[in-house]
């Protein structure tokens, strides 16, 4: 089972639904009457994505992108490849990033100034996680769901090598897991 491979549950089941209900009830307010294009990147954050929309009654969209760094070398510039683009236009629009985690900022920076270019009328971010102590980009959380310790943390979309995404908690893995290589990043 999934759930023996977890060393420490950090944020309960039941405590990521109250906390996304009121991001959802926050959201419905700051954006009535504006219809907000809620842009995700996959694959973590499509969890949350997926129950925030649902704590939220105005109308919306939702629009998906994928990237991926372009590797270790050039991973302090930041620099992101984007696998799969917007597929609609977002100019003149008001657009919250939902993002899983923001550790080091730097996708979240790219991304950021990606965006902005499409020129929307607004561009906000809404974070479940946020793990302030690797951050090198800095970076205005405006909706934050929690502030976690420096720990790499699995679940509720978040994987480790594709696994553990489906774990409904978010949790700590067992260091036996990933054996004698140092804690994942
Ligand atoms: P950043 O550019 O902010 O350093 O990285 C953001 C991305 O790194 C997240 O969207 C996520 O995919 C990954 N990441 C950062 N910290 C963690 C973590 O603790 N656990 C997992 N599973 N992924 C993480």
């Amino acid at each position: 089972m999934i759930h023996d491979d977890v060393e420490e549950v950090l944020l309960t089941d039941a405590q990521i639904r109250t906390r996304v209900a009121e991001l959802g009830a926050q959201l419905s307010q700051d954006f009535d009457g504006r219809d907000p294009v809620l842009v995700s990147v996959l694959k973590g954050s499509i969890i949350f994505l997926a129950d925030l929309v649902r704590a939220m009654e105005i109308p919306l969209s939702v629009d998906l992108m994928e990237v991926s760094s372009y590797g270790a070398s050039t991973e302090s510039s930041g620099q992101v490849r984007i696998l799969k683009d917007l597929s609609r236009p977002i100019e003149g629009r008001h657009v919250v990033v939902v993002e899983d985690i923001i550790d080091t900022g730097l996708t979240l920076n790219y991304l950021l100034r990606y965006l902005r270019d499409k020129g929307p009328a607004s561009l906000g971010i809404c974070c479940l996680l946020d793990k302030p102590a690797r951050r090198l980009a800095p970076i205005e959380i405006d909706y934050r769901g929690f502030t976690i310790p420096d720990r790499f943390v699995i679940g509720y979309g978040l994987d480790y090598d594709e696994r553990y995404r489906n774990l409904p908690y978010i949790g700590v893995l067992r260091p036996s897991v990933y054996g004698a290589s140092a804690a994942p990043e």
